[in-house]
């Protein structure tokens, strides 16, 4: 049977997630995650993402990227460690970076991957075979989710927690529902997507929507309009597969991770106001939304 329970995530309920750091700590405690990111022209969404992991607490951040493009990241980014993949000198990632990527996972504790790294048809045959393979919890965004449309199958097969997270154009790809019809009933299209394929689905948009395979929904206060920008889903990745390599449950790191960065948006919105908010500034001000809810 599934279970109808529908929850407004509030403060209360994301401190209860978030747990103090302990004092004897060190960055191996934090999680170890790995980003696969990026294409020609597509460096920036990576970027995004692995500072929003830093900035959600993890203690390694790792940023698998096409080798000819290692060079923007590593002027861009200080933080994160960048791996460069085979990418046969193109500027996307080739097929033989499945091997190296799936190498890298068994010292990480949690993987994003798509972000930026293009649609093409090769590239969604890669994304699709590591999901399959993958052997840590994953977050699938953008081209990920893409590359999920042209086989949604594909999701079954994967044998770790994975988390989706659609904006409603792409989940009218992954679903072929028209977006006016997602747009009409975003907790029913979002728990059945979960309930058929066996993964989180965090339907975003005003009032983002997280369901749970076992039929479960929260519901997400924060955010406003000025995060209807460039990037602010990159962070929003970020954030959430921090939380993962930290060892948080799957729905709890996605729960946290949509409602701080809602609040991150609106703290952002306050000092900014909604029309000159960018995706970075939402990475800024997480630190703040965490220090809030405490
Ligand atoms: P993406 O389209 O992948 O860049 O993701 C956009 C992000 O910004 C998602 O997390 C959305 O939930 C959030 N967002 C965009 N517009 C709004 C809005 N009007 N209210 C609240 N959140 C929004
Ligand atoms: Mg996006």
């Amino acid at each position: 049977a599934v279970n109808m329970e529908t929850t407004l995530i509030d403060e209360s309920h994301v401190s209860g997630i978030i747990p103090e750091r302990c004092r004897e700590s060190s960055k191996g405690n934090y999680g170890r995650v790995l980003i696969v990111s990026g294409s020609t022209g597509m460096t920036g969404s990576g970027c995004l993402c692995a500072k929003a992991a830093l900035r959600s607490g993890s203690g390694l951040v790792y940023l698998g990227v096409p080798s000819s493009l290692r060079d923007i990241y590593g002027t861009q980014l200080v933080e994160p460690i960048v791996i460069p993949l085979e990418d046969k000198g193109k500027g996307y990632l080739s097929k033989e970076s499945i091997n190296e990527i799936i190498k890298e996972m068994e010292r990480m504790d949690a993987a994003a991957i798509g972000p930026g790294v293009s649609s093409r048809q090769d590239i969604s045959d890669l994304m699709g075979e590591l999901i399959i393979s993958a052997t840590i919890p994953l977050v699938l965004d953008a081209d990920a989710l893409n590359a999920v449309s042209k086989d949604v199958g594909v999701l079954r097969k994967s044998k770790v927690p994975v988390i989706v997270t659609p904006h409603p154009g792409e989940m009218s790809r992954l679903t072929g529902i028209s977006i006016a019809d997602i747009q009409k009933d975003r907790i029913k299209h979002a728990r059945d997507f979960s309930g058929k394929y066996n993964v989180i689905t965090v339907l975003k948009g005003a009032k983002t929507i997280i369901a749970t395979p076992d039929g479960r929904i929260y519901i997400n206060p924060t955010g406003n309009p000025g995060m209807s920008t460039a990037g602010t889903g990159d962070v929003l990745t970020g954030i959430i597969t921090g939380f993962l390599g930290q060892g948080f449950a799957s729905e709890d790191a996605a729960a946290a991770g949509v409602f701080l960065h809602g609040l991150a948006g609106d703290i952002a919105a306050a000092k900014k106001g909604e029309y000159g908010l960018i995706a970075g500034d939402l990475i800024d001000e997480l630190p703040h939304a965490i220090n809030k809810i405490l």
